[in-house]
């Protein structure tokens, strides 16, 4: 961190100041010139707030130079993670995993009739929200814990991996005992007290991006999970919300080099949310993993029209085999499987 003091500090307080610092473990290294009084400070300066150095009135600005976020960046640990579930490899040169299925459970049935067509076209995950996160209270609400169970029920038939959405802490046990990956959803992504339950846990989480989230927030919300013990996460953009109207939201795809960049996790792509329209879903994914993602998430039912949740958006079976088909060549041409 690079500290600069305002030009009238007098030498006492600049002494202080280098104490104070240094009272908290930093070496302080004095980088003045004639006109400015620049501090660098040395040491884990995660763990210094921004806010407190900037409430010393002898200070004029105050800059990080490293990433707050630790363990979850590329210099921390430089070669990719690798979360395996079920035997199944995610991230890494490994090949792309790709979720399919309803946005909310709905039968036990149409549950097991599309795992089994997703899983026939070539996916390896199967997606369903049994607790739904919906704008309005008196939208359909998910079927809870039969939901949950239901997606049990339809892996160990099918021999396909479950991802779904964890609203509160108190679902764990119930999570732990059905599902394969939990998703937290973009409106928890700052739910601080559910990344620290789910750090204690060693489930894969795949952690969505908020929909008004900086990179580095939602960076600082997969720490909170590593940080808490757990180190398999998978991290999720599903799009943010900008001045745009013509899609639910906007999906910046240099997201992806950027977070491989700064980050040793895997991404996966929700082109469904991202999009908020079953007519752009394709090309989204096909563009996300020429950028180089680890996996997409994507909403199938076989009559979206009458999906209980996100029907606009929901692509049906027969748009979900020409996708995977046209998944699998663009994946080979960057040297990845499906
Ligand atoms: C979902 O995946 O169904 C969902 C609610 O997504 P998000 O949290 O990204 O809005
Ligand atoms: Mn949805």
């Amino acid at each position: 961190m690079i500290i600069q003091l305002k030009k009238e500090t007098k030498p006492q307080e600049i002494k202080d100041f280098i104490k104070y610092l240094e009272n908290k473990g930093y070496q302080i290294k004095d980088a003045s010139s004639q006109d400015l009084t620049l501090l660098g400070v040395i040491g884990d300066t995660s763990k210094l707030d921004i806010g407190n150095i900037l409430s010393f009135s002898i200070v004029e600005e105050a800059h990080r130079i490293a990433t707050p976020f630790k363990q979850v960046s590329r210099s921390f640990h430089p070669l990719d993670t690798v979360v395996e579930v079920k035997g199944i490899k995610i991230g890494g040169n490994n090949p792309l995993f790709i979720i399919g299925g309803p946005c909310s459970v709905e039968t036990c049935d149409l549950l097991k009739e599309t795992a089994i067509f997703v899983k026939e076209s070539g996916a390896k995950g199967l997606r369903g929200g049994a607790y739904k996160p919906r704008t309005s209270p008196y939208a359909f609400q998910g079927l809870g814990t039969i939901g949950v169970e239901y997606l049990n029920t339809v892996s160990n038939e099918v021999g396909i991996i479950t991802v779904s959405e964890i609203m509160s802490s108190d679902k764990i046990p119930e999570f732990e005992k059905n599902i394969d990956i939990f998703q937290v959803g973009a409106r928890n992504m700052q739910n601080y007290e559910l990344l620290k339950a789910l750090g204690k846990t060693k489930a894969p989480i795949l952690l969505k991006r908020g929909f008004s989230n900086t990179i580095e927030e939602w960076l600082m919300s997969a720490e909170y999970i590593i940080a808490s013990g757990n180190p398999n996460v998978i991290l999720c953009e599903r799009g943010i919300r900008t001045f745009e109207t013509y899609t639910r939201n906007t999906l910046d795809i240099s997201v992806i080099p950027l977070i491989k960049k700064l980050t040793h996790l895997p991404i996966i792509i929700d082109p469904s949310h991202a999009t908020g329209k079953r007519d752009l879903v394709e090309a989204v994914s096909l563009a996300s993993i020429a950028a180089g993602c680890d996996g997409l998430i994507i909403e199938v039912h076989p009559h979206p029209e009458v999906a209980y949740s996100d029907g606009a958006q929901t692509i049906n079976y027969d748009s979900f085999k020409t996708l995977m088909k046209k998944a699998t060549k663009i994946a080979k041409v960057i040297g990845r499987g499906v």
